[in-house]
């Protein structure tokens, strides 16, 4: 019998003395990895603390009425062995793991100028093992071939997850001249973001804006009638634009000879992952080296009815099943509002809650302010510091309830949105086998170079943290393959590579669009960082006034002393495609002399950049002249 271990409370992100308002388990009960022990509940969110480890609980150390934070201890646990730990692990999906997050977890963006390492989840620290993890081997000397590693199937690096992170892992290995396998459990690569998350919502959302747009030419002088919406032909749209860039991954696999395997995979060692093949049987890989690129899934409520396709994630809300007359978008993100957005303009009304005090948390307040001024007719209610506290399906529709300060009473809806986070997939794929840490929100930690605590298993992507972005998880995934590639082939210059971006942009994809990138304004002030902005309203932009669409601004934050570039953010059409700009400005240390003197074509929304760097050195002639003090 071993030592009894203590059980605490997770990071639990923001939330202090946090009453406990159900204990799940008692003394003697046995415990899997994942199983809910208490529950929580404050002003914001109610949510279920999991364990993280195996055994029999010997003792409990709180009761309901308690109040706990991060680190309090739950119970005392006679710790079962390993392998029961790596067996107790969730079936994917299941979210148990995470507490809800606040809001939308796309919303996060980067501290600029340098990557300091995000708070938990998204260090880049490597972790130690956790003390049930079996001890890693060591890493394969350069040129090792996996061939003496031994299985059905033998490459250089493994990757597991086909989505932006893993195709571009594993395609940049295979261009470097690694032999690589590729493992994902659905037939279509391309991930969350081909298949269920950027591109077919950016599908939808074009043809809402459209939509919208030729709603307002009446004023111009040009009318159109009603639209009459077939939404057969357009999720056949929006299926065909999927397939057609999935299909194309596909291609480019085979003519970068990366060898595809369909099927769930889990690590059996550090050496070798083992695959329940879609087409019946399992195979083993040996590797050399690997990438865990497994990505993250929507977040469900637990209170939420199961299998009632009234009820749905952004996964279920992309195959438009409905356009309903009320709906309720739980999570007021950008996923949430992306997604509300589209079928606003099918003609559903909506409410949002939210539990914070503003949506689209991330983004400065004066960005969301136009777009919530813009957008105000869409909704109904928006419930701001309000949460969801259950949720009932009847015949007549969902029974909704809520609590907080915009709580309405009890409302039926006919379609709801659970939009509240996404949790990472580390804790569906076996890493204790291989001796990789997770912690104990699902994520794996890595170092700048993309590194596991395992030195050639390398993680990319949503599972390594925040900001969830397909961009990031990108550029993470050529870091990852570059060092793999330069260790394995002697290339000195390739195996330093490593991941040193100083920003990474956000985009709500919405109407009008938001876009922000390094230091935001409200960021600033509560960090007491100084910065000075310059500011453009696009009532001055020509062509925003051409297009009928003024109400936007592009605004740039310098610092104080130095006028280099720190952050800059835009609100109006097309804000996504401009944010770049101010990116690759802050990544090359230009200052507002830089940006203003950089001609920009006119007319263009893309000017008003050039122009705000010239109001804030005041020589903007677009603007009336400043005051003289
Ligand atoms: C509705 C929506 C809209 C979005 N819009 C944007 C956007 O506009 N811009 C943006 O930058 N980001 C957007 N995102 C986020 C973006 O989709 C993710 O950040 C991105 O897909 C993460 O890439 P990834 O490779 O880390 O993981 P994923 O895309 O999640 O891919 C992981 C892959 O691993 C596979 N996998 C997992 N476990 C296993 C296993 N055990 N065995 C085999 N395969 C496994 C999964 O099936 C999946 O294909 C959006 C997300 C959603 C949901």
């Amino acid at each position: 019998m071993s030592a009894p271990v203590e059980v605490r409370v997770p990071d639990i992100g923001d939330f202090k003395d946090v009453a406990v308002i159900e204990v799940l388990v008692q003394p003697g009960d046995t415990v899997a990895v994942e199983q809910s022990l208490i529950t929580i509940e404050s002003d914001k969110a109610s949510m279920e603390i999991p364990s993280s480890k195996a055994g029999v609980v010997q003792a409990l150390k709180i009761q309901v009425g308690d109040t706990v934070n991060e680190g309090s201890v739950i119970l005392l646990l006679e710790a079962a062995a390993v392998t029961a730990t790596a067996d107790a692990s969730p079936p994917a999906g299941d979210s148990r793991n995470a507490p809800a997050p606040a809001g939308e977890t796309r919303d996060a963006p980067a501290p600029a100028p340098a990557p300091a390492p995000d708070p938990a989840p998204a260090s880049r620290a490597p972790a130690s093992p956790t003390a049930s993890s079996a001890a890693p081997s060591a890493a394969p000397a350069r040129g090792t071939s996996a061939g003496a590693i031994g299985g059905d199937l033998t490459c250089d690096l493994l990757v597991l997850g086909a989505g932006p992170g893993g195709y571009s892992a594993a395609f940049r290995a295979a261009d470097l001249g690694l032999e690589v396998v590729l493992v994902e459990r659905y037939a279509s690569l391309g991930g969350v973001c081909l298949n269920v998350g950027c591109i077919p919502s950016k599908a939808l959302l074009h043809v809402a804006a459209v939509m919208d747009e030729v709603a307002h030419f009446g004023d111009l002088g040009v009318a159109f009638g009603a639209p009459s919406v077939d939404t057969a032909k357009l999720v056949a749209h929006k299926n065909k634009v999927v397939g057609r860039l999935t299909g194309g991954l596909a291609q480019m696999a085979k003519m970068r000879k990366v060898t595809i395997v369909t099927g769930q995979g889990r690590f059996a060692d550090d050496h070798h992952v083992e695959v329940d093949l879609a087409s019946g049987g399992t195979t083993r890989i040996g590797f050399a080296r690997a990438v865990i690129a497994a990505g993250s899934e929507a977040v469900k409520l637990p209170f939420m009815p199961k299998d009632d396709p009234r009820v749905v994630t952004s996964t279920g809300a992309l195959e438009l099943p409905q356009v309903p007359e009320r709906m309720l978008v739980v999570g007021g993100g950008i996923i949430g509002l992306e997604m509300a957005t589209v079928y606003s303009t099918l003609g559903a009304r909506l409410d949002v809650v939210e539990m914070l005090d503003g949506l689209m948390a991330g983004a400065d307040r004066d960005l969301v302010k136009v777009w919530q001024k813009l957008n105000a007719p869409r909704f109904d209610h928006i419930l701001l510091k309000t949460k969801t506290v259950s949720a009932e399906a009847r015949d007549d529709g969902i029974l909704v309830r809520f609590e907080g300060e915009g709580a309405l009473k009890e409302q039926v809806y006919d379609f709801v949105l659970q939009a509240v986070g996404r949790v990472p997939n580390g804790r569906n794929i076996g890493a204790e086998a291989a001796g990789v840490a997770v912690g104990e929100r699902g994520f794996v930690a890595v170092d700048i170079q993309m590194r596991t605590n395992v030195p050639h298993i390398f993680a990319v992507g949503d599972i390594v943290g925040q900001p969830m972005l397909a961009h990031k998880a990108v550029h993470e995934a050529h870091v990852a393959a570059e060092v793999a590639a330069g260790e394995q082939l002697g290339d000195a210059k390739l195996a330093k590579a490593a991941f040193n971006a100083r920003v990474i942009p956000s985009v709500a994809y919405t109407d009008p669009e938001i876009a922000w990138v390094g230091v935001t304004e409200d960021d600033a002030k509560a960090r007491g960082v100084k910065v000075k902005k310059g500011l453009f309203p696009w009532t001055a932009s020509g062509r925003a006034i051409a297009n009928g669409r003024d109400e936007g601004f592009t605004k740039l934050l310098f610092d104080e002393a130095s006028h280099a570039i720190v952050g800059g953010g835009i609100v109006g059409t097309h804000a996504g495609d401009m944010i770049g700009e101010i990116a690759l400005a802050i990544e090359m240390g230009a200052d507002a002399v830089d940006i203003g003197k950089t001609i920009h074509p006119h007319p263009t929304l893309g000017e008003s950049i050039g122009m705000a760097a010239e109001a804030f050195e005041g020589v903007c002639t677009d603007l009336p002249p400043v005051k003289k003090r």
